[in-house]
């Protein structure tokens, strides 16, 4: 099956891909028909400096293997330019790949605004820009891939980047609601949470396990739900060193309450341990699949818990 994966005619956009993930990314599209807009600011890990040479590496690499890119040195937050970089060489834009990232990590008593906020232009707002550039292309061709790359630091939590967490998860929702909006237009959006050697994570894992986990276990995935033949939208994967998850909500089975006088803490105390127990769960995946409507009507009726 990936022998056939193919992306010939099409166009993609990889920020951030001078360097880790980015660049494999823009090397796997490459290598099977795409062109790609190799998009990287070239800074330093934590968003200081620009240059154009991590870019241009990348093109560079991708010519001597007989595929077609082009360089863009633009911040993501000038999503535009990027777009148009595409759009004048290419004509035409069907895969964005939201990657370029930059960490500022710190312990939230010593996090200072500027932190809070670089990290969230990068990542969020970044990711937000470069989407939004693309959408009414994709819209008018009916057809767009977009993936948004979280962590399982924004998925769970991790000591340190609240600021980085709350950009990655912000991108869960994101793509989540575009997902639901592009439906209808064959734009399908969503998350990939990876773990692999970068310069983002050389200070996080020894170095033997460091040098196993490549981001060439990240990019097949990458390729396969960017494809126009996957109806993959609106999901999150976490993967890295070979290993592949689908991640999905769980919630309680839950307790409806009659909703009268005696709905206080202390009713609400004595269901507790119903509330919270995962033994019958359920996975929402749209707002639209609980029946509140139906729920508060039935609120009405009920004898006090
Ligand atoms: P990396 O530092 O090697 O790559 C990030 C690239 O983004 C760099 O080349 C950088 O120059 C570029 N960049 C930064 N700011 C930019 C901007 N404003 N505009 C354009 N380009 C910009 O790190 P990586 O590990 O390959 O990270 C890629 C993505 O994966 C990031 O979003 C990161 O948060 C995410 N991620 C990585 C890991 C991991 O284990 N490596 C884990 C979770 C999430």
């Amino acid at each position: 099956m990936s022998e056939q994966l193919r992306f010939d005619g099409r166009v993609a956009i990889v920020t951030g891909a001078g360097g880790g993930l980015g660049r494999i990314y823009a090397l796997l599209f490459a290598s099977r028909g795409a062109k790609v807009v190799v998009n990287d600011l070239g800074g330093s890990r934590d968003g200081s400096g620009n240059s154009s040479r991590a870019a241009d590496q990348v093109v560079e690499e991708i010519r001597r293997a007989g595929g077609t890119a082009v360089a863009n040195y633009d911040s993501v937050e000038d999503a535009e330019k990027v777009v148009q970089t595409a759009v004048k060489n290419f004509g035409r834009v069907d895969i964005l790949i939201n990657n370029a990232g930059i960490l500022r990590d710190r312990s939230f008593i010593k996090l200072t605004d500027d932190d809070w906020d670089l990290v969230m232009r990068v990542h969020l707002r970044g990711s937000y820009k470069m989407t939004k550039a693309c959408w009414s292309l994709f819209r008018e061709q009916k057809f767009g891939r977009i993936l948004m790359t979280a962590s399982g630091s924004g998925l769970y939590g991790n000591y340190g980047q609240s600021n980085y967490s709350s950009a990655k998860m912000a991108l869960v929702a994101l793509s989540n609601t575009i997902a639901k909006e592009g439906e209808k237009y064959n734009i399908f959006s969503n998350v990939i949470a990876p773990i692999a050697a970068s310069r983002l994570t050389e200070n996080v894992f020894p170095p033997e396990i460091f040098a196993a986990m490549k981001p060439d276990f990240i990019a097949p995935l990458v390729a396969l739900v960017c494809h126009e033949n996957s109806e993959e939208n609106g999901h999150i994967f976490e993967l890295g060193a070979g290993q592949f998850y689908k991640v999905r909500y769980e919630r309680s089975e839950g307790v409806l309450f009659k909703a009268d006088a005696s709905f206080l803490p202390g009713a609400i105390a004595a269901q507790w341990n119903k509330i919270t127990d995962f033994s019958n769960p359920q996975y929402p995946s749209s707002i639209a699949e609980t029946d509140w409507v139906t729920l508060a009507d039935t609120a009405k009726t009920l004898t006090s818990n």
